[in-house]
């Protein structure tokens, strides 16, 4: 059976994860939760879906990861590696859908830009701050608002967090390569089954 963390529990270890994803650069993540991706409403989220850390997930709990991926809110998709510049090596990884994936949430093509995140609802993203992915957390805005924002967690770190975990990933893949699943709307009800699956809980005790 799989896991089911309480929401301190959930809290604890989201902290951990932006501590080390930020390369422990950030030990108060209040400053990533701040209302000032409302306020710019998500420039960087209509561009594309920011990136998950293997860290804020049970990623070696199959049950968990099925439980989540069922929600429809995530996809697999492949990122190139940093320093390669082609579309080769590859390796993957686990991010929200965005409006031009296809109907599977297995997505197999690279990067592709703009593909906005389907999460971006008119007031910035629909998630409570602390289940937004890593990426989104630790895209951190300057106090100079004419500066850009500091990607802490960058292209070296999620390489590094995500190459571990290639061989769940593509088992994953295998599972989901042909299901069709279809893409929930940017409303609060889609926060409230993605938080509590983050967490655990299965998709049926949500309604
Ligand atoms: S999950 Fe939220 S923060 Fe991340 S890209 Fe989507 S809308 Fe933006």
């Amino acid at each position: 059976m799989s896991i089911i963390l309480t929401k301190p529990e959930y809290i604890c270890r989201k902290r951990n994860a932006l501590f080390v994803c930020s390369r422990e650069k950030i030990d108060d993540y209040k400053s990533c939760l701040g209302n000032k991706c409302k306020r710019c409403k998500g420039s960087c989220c209509k561009r594309y879906p920011c990136t998950l850390s293997p860290r804020e997930l049970l990623i070696k709990d199959l049950e968990y990861m099925k439980n989540i991926l069922n929600t429809g809110v995530l996809a697999i998709a492949p990122v190139v590696a940093p320093g390669f510049y082609s579309k080769e090596p590859e390796y993957y990884v686990i991010r929200p859908r965005s409006i031009t994936d296809p109907d599977t949430i297995v997505v197999g093509y690279p990067r592709e830009y703009p593909n906005p995140c389907i999460l971006l609802g008119k007031n910035g993203c629909v998630l409570d701050p602390l289940y937004r992915p890593t990426t989104g957390l630790l895209f951190v805005p300057p106090k100079n608002p004419k500066k850009k924002c500091t990607q802490y967690y960058d292209e070296e770190m999620m390489y590094k967090d995500w190459a571990p975990h290639q061989e769940v990933v593509k088992e994953l893949m295998e599972i989901y390569k042909d299901v069709r699943i279809p893409k929930p709307e940017a409303n609060e009800e889609t926060a409230k089954i993605y938080s509590l699956a983050l967490r655990g809980e299965c998709q049926k005790e949500t309604k």
